[in-house]
């Protein structure tokens, strides 16, 4: 009997795309992934759609519509492997601002005839709602790190994803920290991944690889206090893509019951 490819399905829920775009964008290692895998459900590259199990789902976006909580439980099922990929997907994303105000706020801001409009009030990532196998942050996700995953997964090794900062890259890149000359900067807390791209170019990083494992986010505050900012600029400087995640999330309300206090 020959043997069967492994089945790959992309997935999407509340996104921009831009994480999936990632694996179309990674051209010279395109045509060795579509002959390793059988791309069996890739909405965004591909109108096929085969039914039945997927060995590997890579999932974008995070839950923010009733439908798309019960989905995610039919996509959980059909996959044997779950990674998600990107903000989106392993923190609630951009969209997860919404956790800390009323949506309906927003939906009448935004939307001409609210009233058809069907949502949850928080945006959640994927493991809030169903087992995940890996997560791969960064929004977007960078794209060696994507194809390592994916080798990682057709190899049956653990990805080889640092979890250390953005602070290592940076120095092994030979860059004079930013915060020298008074730039506030994320990356001491900020998930490794894109070669410490946003110092390299003499700018503090926004965080949008996310938590690295274990951030001390107070201590990095307190230095920030230091350089000037204000409990509403640190309460503002963790609400970005990451917003919803734990530690960026428990920070960012730290300094926001401060202010009031204040
Ligand atoms: S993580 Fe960023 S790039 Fe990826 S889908 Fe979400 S908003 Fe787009
Ligand atoms: S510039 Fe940012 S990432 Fe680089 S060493 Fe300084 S704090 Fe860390
Ligand atoms: S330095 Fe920070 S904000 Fe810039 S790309 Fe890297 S993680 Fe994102």
């Amino acid at each position: 009997m020959p043997h069967r490819k492994p089945r790959l399905g992309v997935w999407k829920f509340a996104s921009c795309d831009g994480c999936q775009l990632s694996l179309l964008d990674c051209e010279d290692e395109l045509l060795a992934i579509a002959g390793a895998l059988d791309i069996a459900y890739f909405p965004e590259a591909t109108r096929g759609d085969v039914k039945g199990v997927y060995d590997l789902s890579l999932v974008e976006g995070s839950i923010t519509t009733p439908h798309d909580a019960e989905r995610i439980h039919d996509v959980r099922g059909r996959s044997k492997t779950l990674i998600t990929i990107g903000a989106c997907a392993t923190s609630g994303g951009i969209q997860a601002l919404r956790n800390f105000a009323d949506v309906r706020d927003y939906m009448s801001i935004v939307y001409a005839h609210p009233q058809y409009i069907e949502t949850l009030a928080t945006s959640t990532a994927i493991a809030d709602h169903v087992k995940v196998d890996f997560e791969l942050r960064g929004c977007p996700i960078n794209k060696g790190q994507l194809i390592d995953v994916v080798s990682a997964f057709l190899a049956g090794r653990r990805p080889n994803t640092p979890a250390q900062s953005v602070c290592i890259e940076c120095k092994l890149k030979g860059n004079v920290c930013v915060m020298v000359t008074g730039t506030p900067c994320l990356g001491p807390v900020t998930h490794a991944g894109c070669g410490a791209l946003c110092p390299s170019y003499n700018r503090g990083c926004y965080g949008c690889f996310g938590p690295k494992e274990t951030p001390n986010a107070p201590s990095l505050s307190a230095w920030l206090s230091g350089m000037g900012m204000n409990e509403k600029a640190l309460e503002r400087i963790y609400r970005t893509f990451n917003a919803n995640a734990e530690p960026f999330r428990k920070e960012s309300e730290r300094h926001d019951a401060q202010n009031d206090q204040g």
